[in-house]
């Protein structure tokens, strides 16, 4: 599992990430779900090596990925990123997005894979379109695509559909998350829609003011919330 062990980041003297302990199975989506300025965005970082810990460490397995003063470079992690702006390079076909991870591979065996990652995810027909020839949708399948071609050993993702129109934002993140799914690895979702944390994640972590104040089962969570910042943050669902 990927874990963040009583991690803290320090901006100007205030903790925006304060003694955070959190556990991503594999398998399992976890869904990290707090209001504006949390601290949820940072902690991803603080996973993703994006920035450094101030306390704490990051551990893949038995792994040290982060700890004061050192922190393995975001590259050397296996871990797929997965942005709401997409960040696809727009020189870049979509098969050679998905690809781009996969240099290390014979050319051949690049591109087969980058092939059938996007056909997974319904994009067999636009391999050869750039980003700007894409939709909104279609970009974010190919991020996806493009993060999962690796074989990464986890996924962390911060509010990967919210930018989607929201007729196609559930299937979208439906096809997303099955992907994610099949590929066994722990995944981070950071969200504030608390219907998405719902419907899509296996366990839940509620953060307010760079704390984690609840975390466990979606189910249990949502039946059980500890307090009514909890209860607040799930806010009511249809
Ligand atoms: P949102 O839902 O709006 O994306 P968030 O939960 O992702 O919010 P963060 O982006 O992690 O929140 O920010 C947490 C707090 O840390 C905020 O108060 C933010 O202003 C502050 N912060 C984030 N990055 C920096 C930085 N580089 N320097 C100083 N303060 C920062
Ligand atoms: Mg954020």
């Amino acid at each position: 599992p990927l874990s963040a062990q009583d991690v803290s980041r320090v901006y100007d003297g205030l903790a925006v990430v304060s003694g955070v302990s959190l556990d991503l199975q594999p398998g399992a989506i976890t869904a990290l779900l707090g209001g504006s300025g949390a601290g949820k965005s940072t902690l991803l970082r603080l996973l993703a090596g994006l920035e450094p810990v101030d306390t704490g460490k990051v551990c893949l397995g038995e792994t040290i990925l982060s700890e004061p003063g050192r922190t393995l470079a975001p590259e050397k992690r296996r871990i797929g990123l997965i942005f709401q702006d997409f960040a696809l390079f727009p020189h870049l076909t979509a098969l050679q997005n998905v690809g781009f991870g996969l240099a290390n591979l014979p050319k051949d065996e690049a591109r087969a894979i980058a092939t059938q990652w996007l056909s997974r995810l319904g994009l067999g027909a636009r391999s050869g379109a750039y980003p700007h020839e894409l939709s909104g949708g279609e970009q974010q399948r190919v991020a996806i695509a493009r993060a999962l071609a690796p074989r990464p050993a986890a996924i962390l993702m911060d509010e990967p559909f919210s930018g989607l129109d929201p007729s196609l934002r559930g299937t979208v993140r439906e096809e997303a998350l099955d992907a994610i799914r099949a590929a066994g690895v722990p995944a981070l979702l950071v969200t504030h829609d608390p219907a998405e944390a719902l419907e899509s994640a296996d366990h839940i972590a509620i953060m307010k003011l760079g704390r984690i104040l609840q975390q466990g089962k979606a189910a249990d969570v949502y039946l059980k919330p500890q307090g009514a910042d909890i209860a607040a943050a799930l806010g009511p669902v249809n």
